[in-house]
């Protein structure tokens, strides 16, 4: 591994946290004294059944893109983002093993992180993801949060 700013090969791990798939480490660059972070991430076959029976690999991606998206404009900086994306991937691992996992439960395990860590986020997320049929609905939700 090489320090990104200046491809020295010196550094010293600072920090070090691991969430079930991932490990991350905070380095820091001994010659140049910049601080990057690495990831290590467990690759599984992880398949996705979606609502049609249809399986698909699962994509770390587009659930990061899903969960940042209803985080837009938020107070969280990239790192809580990361984490929050992190524990939602480790509960989807825990549960899928290597059956597989239900899109719709994918669904679930996100609306019930955000539901806990921002309750705007969690509105915009369910209001996509649920599809709500009828503004009624929606509103039901909402006073539930209340
Ligand atoms: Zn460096």
């Amino acid at each position: 591994m090489l320090c990104p700013y200046c491809t020295s090969s010196e550094m010293k791990v600072t920090d070090k946290r691991d969430s079930g798939s991932m490990t991350r480490r905070r380095r820091e660059c001994l010659k140049c004294s910049k601080r990057f972070t690495t990831y290590e991430r467990v690759e599984l076959d992880l398949s996705v059944i979606k609502k049609d029976g249809q399986r698909e690999k699962f994509n770390r991606k587009k659930l990061f893109e899903g969960v940042t998206k209803s985080l837009e404009k938020r107070p969280f900086t990239g790192e809580e983002m990361d984490s929050i994306v992190d524990d939602i991937e480790s509960r989807i691992y825990r549960i899928a093993k290597d059956k597989g996992i239900k899109s719709s439960k994918i669904g679930e395990i996100v609306m019930d992180k955000l539901k806990r860590v921002d309750k705007v986020a969690y509105v915009r997320f369910a209001s996509v993801y649920k599809d709500f049929a009828d503004i009624d609905e929606f509103r039901k939700e909402l006073r539930e949060l209340k």
